[in-house]
């Protein structure tokens, strides 16, 4: 898959700006944000835009979630017509206990001592759609789209806060997400739909030294129920996963129900379904000879996307690329983000690759110069917009 060589020149006007991406992602990455425990991270980035004049509100979806803080929704106005979401979030995973929040600036690279999380995942896309919010607001009012800044919460944890989101409300025409575990140039245009599937075994309990032949051993009939289950990779680019089991209880008692939990994701609702339907008619199988009864329930979690190439985001990036020797290329995602959930809602959306690495680690970190390149790139994306396209 074509790369951009991530050893181009950068000028001097870049070095400014790498320089100020990578202050602006050290100060994010010190203030805690773990899932619902926004509100540092929240004030911070609130007092920013209200000191650059621009009005910013916070949804409710802190009490909706139980958590912290809302999702910050700003807007800077523009003089031409479109309405262009850009969105990062806000929280990041747990981190370890005990250990301080102590971003490591090495060169250009912004990483972690190895023994606490970075956080970049999302705080490079928080700094990146701030240094935007900043370079748009010097540009002419003509010049520019009305900009609608959402930094959701609570992305981790299943995309929760984007879920409480009134997307139709910011009332936008199309969207860049900041989010991508992927090189500069990739991005994320298409990513699975998801369902969680719980299984539930029903036996018959029994007395297990008396009579144990008068229960159903639902244990046994779990075991089962997980030999038959598609684990893994499926065909098609599909894959299902059991993650925890649940059930039994006193040794002496035939066991009467184990609860399995997991996961089925797949690129189509077609190829999911099927994948659904597989998992059901399995377990069923699986335990009819043992006389045990099977539940199969499934809960959607959040629907796929694929946004085509010709589509107004693949324009807009496309124009101004090669000025950035950014060569776009169109990749697609098994997992989800909060992109899932602005095009479930109807708003056109791509994830775009910033170069994040060993995400979800003690190990995580990030190249400044990569924000850098993905910042000038959009600048120039949002200022230039359809006047370049064909
Ligand atoms: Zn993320």
């Amino acid at each position: 898959m074509p790369r951009t060589d991530p050893s181009s020149p950068v000028d001097a006007t870049d070095a400014a700006l790498v320089a100020r991406l990578r202050e602006r992602l050290v100060t994010l990455c010190a203030l805690p944000s773990p899932s619902l425990r926004e509100r540092a991270v929240v004030q911070h980035v609130r007092a920013e835009l209200e000191g650059w004049g621009l009005a910013v509100r916070e949804d409710d979806a802190a009490a909706a979630l139980g958590g912290e803080a809302g999702n910050l929704i700003a807007e800077l106005p523009g003089g031409r017509p479109e309405r262009v979401v850009l969105n990062a979030h806000l929280d990041t995973v747990p981190p370890v206990p005990g250990e301080p929040l102590a971003p490591i600036v090495d060169g250009d690279v912004v990483r972690t001592n190895g023994r606490q999380i970075l956080g970049a995942d999302d705080k490079a896309g928080v700094a990146i759609v701030l240094e935007l919010v900043d370079a748009l607001r010097a540009a002419p009012f003509e010049a520019r789209p009305t900009l609608v800044a959402v930094f959701t919460v609570a992305e981790e944890i299943g995309l929760r806060g984007a879920h409480a989101l009134d997307v139709a409300g910011l009332g936008a025409d199309f969207g860049f997400v900041f989010d991508g575990e992927v090189p500069v140039g990739e991005v994320i245009a298409a990513a699975v739909h998801k369902e969680a599937v719980t299984i539930s075994v029903r036996g018959r309990r029994a007395h297990a030294a008396l009579e144990p032949e008068r229960g159903v051993h639902a244990i046994a009939a779990a075991a089962e129920v997980v030999r038959g289950f598609p684990l893994g990779q499926q065909p098609g680019g599909a894959v299902a996963n059991l993650g925890r089991v649940a059930g039994g209880g006193a040794s002496n008692v035939v066991p009467d129900e184990v609860v399995l939990e997991g996961e089925a994701r797949a690129f189509t609702r077609e190829r999911l379904d099927e994948l659904l339907r597989e998992i059901h008619l399995a377990a069923a199988a699986a335990v009819a000879p043992l006389g045990a009864r099977v539940d199969v329930a499934q809960r959607r979690l959040y629907d796929g996307y694929d946004v085509p190439e010709d589509a107004t985001p693949f324009a807009w990036l496309r124009a101004a690329a090669p000025a950035h020797g950014i060569e776009v290329v169109k990749v697609r995602s098994i997992g989800g983000s909060d992109t899932n959930l602005f095009n479930q809602q109807g708003l056109p959306t791509v994830n775009v690759g910033v170069g994040m690495h060993d995400i979800h680690s003690v190990d995580e970190w990030i190249d400044a110069g990569d924000l850098a390149r993905v910042a000038a790139w959009l600048r120039d994306t949002l200022l230039a917009g359809t006047r370049r396209q064909v």
